[in-house]
């Protein structure tokens, strides 16, 4: 069935026929064009300002693990947070940091992982190995949250630590879009030496931090460029807007996650996007229709007319298929 719809999607990308791009003929399966959010560094950002605003004071009274294999670490151990004072939250490329007095709580929500503040949490442990909860952090005046992971893919993960760069997806990271340090020039050299096309790039944790599949598409529709130019032979004119296109777009979006209340809402609300996740449906800036050309496991959108000179972009898995 999911093999169906992949194809189907394939076909339709590489249809000439506008029909087959009304949005009523649009069909999500949850590999493909699928509007779950996954966090990327907007929505992990709102969620460290949250725990700034609300958090920071209090003193952690218990963490309960429920499933086990969300903890990465273990020395020390989770009941060494008891007592310690929330003093700071911040951020990681994807990466959300509750600084507990020195020692570390770095998540990873990963692409199914959110965090859910609640105000008055059950005294009661949650069930080990049942429902979403992998992790509980209480409060000392009994609100706190619930990390929780959808879906069957246990990539959620928990470190507690002194020192958040040792934790080795920390250590990994590119460069902070949202640093004063990201100028142009920095953005020049990072792409300089890269074989990469600008998806690749964009997305790649260890070149620049924090922007995943859903800012990428929006970056580039903003930059006018197409994915899959190359990042290394940018001429000026296009790494300014590419540079541009990163820090706006980001920007924007941290100003509204921030704006909804990004803890107290549910992780698969995400709005103003131009392009990601909306294929079939008209590009707010021309009017064409965006497409989309699908991976194994992702997809990516793009405006033909903003992005590509008007010209579809062939779907590799269709050319195979056909081949
Ligand atoms: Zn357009």
């Amino acid at each position: 069935m999911r093999q169906a719809a992949r194809l189907a999607d394939a076909a339709r990308v590489g249809s000439e026929s506008r029909a087959h791009l009304h949005p009523s003929n649009i069909t999500r399966s949850p590999a493909l064009g699928h509007t779950n959010a996954v966090p990327e560094l907007p929505e992990v950002e709102a969620l460290a300002a949250f725990l700034r605003e609300r958090a920071v004071g209090h003193f952690v009274a218990r963490i309960d693990v429920a499933a086990i294999n969300v903890l990465k670490t273990y020395d020390p151990p989770p009941t060494a947070l008891a007592g310690q004072q929330v003093t700071g939250a911040g951020r990681y490329g994807k990466f959300l940091d509750l600084d507990c007095d020195g020692l570390h709580l770095v998540i990873h929500l990963a692409r199914a992982g959110w965090l859910h503040w609640r105000e008055q949490l059950a005294p009661a442990p949650p069930k080990p190995g049942k429902g979403p909860i992998g992790l509980r952090v209480h409060l000392d005046d009994g609100a706190g949250f619930d990390l929780t992971e959808a879906g069957t893919k246990k990539r959620l993960a928990v470190y507690l630590v002194r020192d958040p760069a040792t934790v080795p997806g920390v250590a990994r990271l590119g460069a902070d879009p949202l640093a004063e340090d990201f100028t142009v020039e920095a953005l020049s050299t990072l792409l300089a030496g890269a074989r990469q096309q600008l998806k690749g790039l964009l997305t790649d944790q260890t070149v620049i931090a924090g922007i995943g599949n859903a800012y990428s598409d929006e970056i580039l529709h903003m930059a006018q460029l197409s994915p899959f130019k190359l990042g290394a032979k940018l001429p000026p004119e296009e790494l300014e807007r590419l540079h541009a296109a990163i820090v706006t777009t980001l920007r924007d979006a941290v100003a509204r996650s921030v704006g909804q209340g990004a803890a107290t809402l549910k992780g698969e609300k995400r709005s103003g996007l131009r392009v990601h996740a909306r294929t079939g449906l008209p590009c707010p800036v021309c009017g064409d229709l965006v497409r989309e050309v699908s991976f194994a496991d992702s997809s990516l959108q793009y405006c033909p007319t903003c992005q590509t000179g008007g010209s579809p972009l062939a779907d590799r898995r269709l050319s195979r298929l056909v081949r």
